[in-house]
């Protein structure tokens, strides 16, 4: 079964998408941690960081992210989060980042 963000990208659930390309797909989190909380996810069901292939789309997750930071207007700066695994707080088994800004961000994280 296709995870929640493939239904996103097929546009088979709504989401707000700011961003897209080949390779990623970004939209507004539905549970924002921060003024701006976007999620940016492979195109491709990678599971997670643990499950990384040595090549795909993950090679261009941070650029998709740099791009949409840009869009966003972080000049101030910005954070970008990957969870991986029960202790790393994955909730969702599609490979994805987090942008966080907006606001200044605390350190270390909870
Ligand atoms: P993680 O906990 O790192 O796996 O991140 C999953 C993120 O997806 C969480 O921050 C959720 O709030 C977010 N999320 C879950 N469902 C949706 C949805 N339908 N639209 C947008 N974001 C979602």
């Amino acid at each position: 079964m296709a995870s929640l963000f493939t239904r996103i990208i097929n546009r088979e659930i709504p989401a707000d998408i700011v961003y897209e390309d080949e390779h990623c797909v970004a939209f507004r989190d539905i549970n924002p941690q921060a003024p701006v909380h976007i999620v940016i996810v492979t195109r491709s069901e990678i599971t997670g960081m643990a499950d990384l292939p040595d090549s795909g789309d993950h090679q261009f997750l941070l650029n998709a992210a740099k791009k949409v930071a840009e869009m966003q207007g972080l000049s101030g700066g910005f954070r970008v989060v990957i969870n991986q695994g029960v202790d790393g707080g994955q909730t969702v088994d599609h490979l994805h980042a987090h942008l966080l800004g907006g606001r200044q961000l605390d350190w270390p994280p909870g």
